[in-house]
């Protein structure tokens, strides 16, 4: 029963850093524009409505030439890596080497190499 809590605060700590990290980078939109502004930007004199910078490409705001403000949002980076850690692909293959199975045209005998090829052939007996 312990153990369940202290996951669940666990779970409920992971989720809210997230969040502060995709909430960090606030734009400013206007009432009438399609773009979106830094907080210093001179486009924002008239209007200026804060907003998050993945919910302002959400709708479609275009950043603004003038002021520049960031493009990328970097919580959404962060997610995306993490994800990847859990999902973890499968282990890479280890192919064992083994010893070519051909023999050698000139003595007869085992050929001696050793080869990784899917056909326990050799390079030179493929
Ligand atoms: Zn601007
Ligand atoms: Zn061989």
């Amino acid at each position: 029963m312990q153990n369940s809590v202290k996951y669940c605060l666990l779970l409920f700590l992971l989720i809210s850093c997230a969040q502060i990290q995709t909430e960090a980078q606030t734009v400013y939109i206007t009432k009438t524009g399609r773009k979106y502004h830094k907080e210093t930007c001179r486009y924002l004199n008239h209007s200026k409505y804060p907003l998050t910078l993945s919910k302002a490409k959400e709708r479609g705001y275009e950043a603004c030439k003038v002021c520049k403000p960031a493009t990328k949002t970097t919580g959404a980076k962060v997610d995306s890596d993490s994800t990847k850690i859990i999902v973890s692909p499968t282990p890479p293959k280890v192919v064992k080497a083994v010893r070519c199975s051909a023999k050698t045209r000139s003595t007869g005998s085992r050929c001696k190499r050793m080869t990784k090829n899917a056909n326990g052939k050799c390079w030179q007996h493929q």
